[in-house]
């Protein structure tokens, strides 16, 4: 699948029509790759956020992006992993869908990816980045619209996992 690709890198650096936030449900900014977006992106992100009354894990919330490169941000609570009979598989699944949903209802034709619910939310990574790019190779196929979908992985290990997920794919 040519139009995903994996990158090592930090997601709000890049100048993309929109890069996803591995949010909460409050949508009210945390840890992580969600701290991270905020404080680039800057206060007008927390407002605009304010006003959107949380998302339920699995859904997800479009923005604009503020003072990133990135147009817009999409806000995804995944799953946090408890051991894997709670629905975690779907619902990860989901947060992939219902981000590239919302992107391509939002005119977006390049969408970056963190590896979602894979930090403090514990999902194994193996077992989430198989199901990203599985999600994220079936939109693709239904939507050509959509240039291009990467997954920018913060750190080495993560970034070789999913790169062995996509040749398996
Ligand atoms: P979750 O709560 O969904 O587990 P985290 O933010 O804890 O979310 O972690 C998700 C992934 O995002 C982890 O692989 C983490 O290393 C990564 N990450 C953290 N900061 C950034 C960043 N600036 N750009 C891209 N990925 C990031």
């Amino acid at each position: 699948m040519a139009r995903i690709e994996i990158i090592q890198g930090d997601i709000t650096k890049q100048a993309v029509d929109a890069i996803v936030n591995a949010a909460n449900t409050s949508l009210l900014g945390g840890g992580g790759v969600d701290g991270a977006i905020h404080r680039a992106a800057g206060p007008e992100l927390l407002a605009e956020c304010r006003t959107l009354h949380g998302c339920e894990t699995g859904r997800a919330k479009i923005t604009k992006g503020y003072r990133l490169p990135a147009k817009h941000v999409i806000h995804t609570p995944g799953p946090v992993w408890h051991g894997g009979t709670h629905g975690e598989d779907a619902l990860l699944a989901s947060c992939y869908r219902s981000c590239l949903t919302l992107a391509a209802e939002n005119g977006c034709r390049t969408v970056d990816f963190p590896s979602i619910s894979t930090g403090v939310y514990h999902f194994p990574l193996e077992r989430a980045a198989a199901i990203a790019l599985r999600e994220i190779a079936a939109f693709l196929e239904t939507h050509p619209e959509l240039e291009r979908v990467r997954m920018v992985c913060f750190d080495e290990r993560t970034r070789r996992v999913y790169e062995e997920a996509l040749e398996k794919l």
